[in-house]
């Protein structure tokens, strides 16, 4: 396998490096029961993707740290100030104001709980997650949005106590970097590379 593309930003300009649209050895389609004759053709391809992060790069680039941000509406006047929101958004979605960054990692770890989940046995392409995949949807004191992730350790139940878990060693910089397990989860059980 090749290396694929990388980007750089120097300048204020992206620099895409290497290869970003890769095409691999077509094979013909043929139909078994009459006499393999010709039906069509594969096209394999395969294309990276450069995903901008923006104003929400603090929040990814702070799971590989050990750390969840959140956003607050701190804008006077605003109907929504003091308001925390859990995923992170930019602006405010009363007023349209910046928000501020809000390190919520304690709160997190001292109020989070299952609000509901799902228990998937299947997935679609490109899946990385192990399977059953345990999403859950996680409330939080003092926050007003609830945010989707993935249970690591055992069976989710709504109103379970559960903790943040971040994958310090070789981060992928994306949402899976962050999971969470129930409370009172011991180190020694939790997936390969992540931490408390
Ligand atoms: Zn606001």
């Amino acid at each position: 396998m090749s290396i694929s593309g990388t980007v750089t930003v120097r300048n204020n300009r992206y620099q895409p490096q290497g290869d970003f649209h890769r095409i691999d050895r077509n094979t013909p389609i043929r139909d078994a029961d009459a006499g393999w004759r010709l039906l069509g053709v594969t096209n394999p391809r395969d294309m990276v993707y450069i995903h901008s992060y923006g104003g929400e790069a603090v929040f990814f680039e702070s799971l590989g740290r050990g750390r969840l941000m959140a956003a607050r509406c701190d804008s006077p006047g605003c109907d929504s100030r003091g308001t925390i929101f859990q995923p992170f958004r930019i602006h405010c979605s009363d007023c349209l104001g910046r928000n501020t960054v809000f390190d919520m990692t304690e709160l997190a770890q001292k109020t989070a709980r299952v609000h509901t989940f799902m228990v998937c046995e299947r997935s679609g392409a490109f899946n990385v997650l192990e399977k059953p995949i345990k999403f859950i949807n996680i409330e939080f004191d003092g926050v007003a949005t609830i945010l989707m992730s993935y249970l690591s350790v055992g069976r989710p139940e709504i109103g379970m106590r559960v903790v943040p878990i971040f994958r310090r060693v070789d981060p992928t910089y994306t949402i899976l970097d962050l999971s969470w397990v129930p409370e009172g989860t011991a180190e020694a059980d939790l997936p390969q590379g992540f931490a408390f």
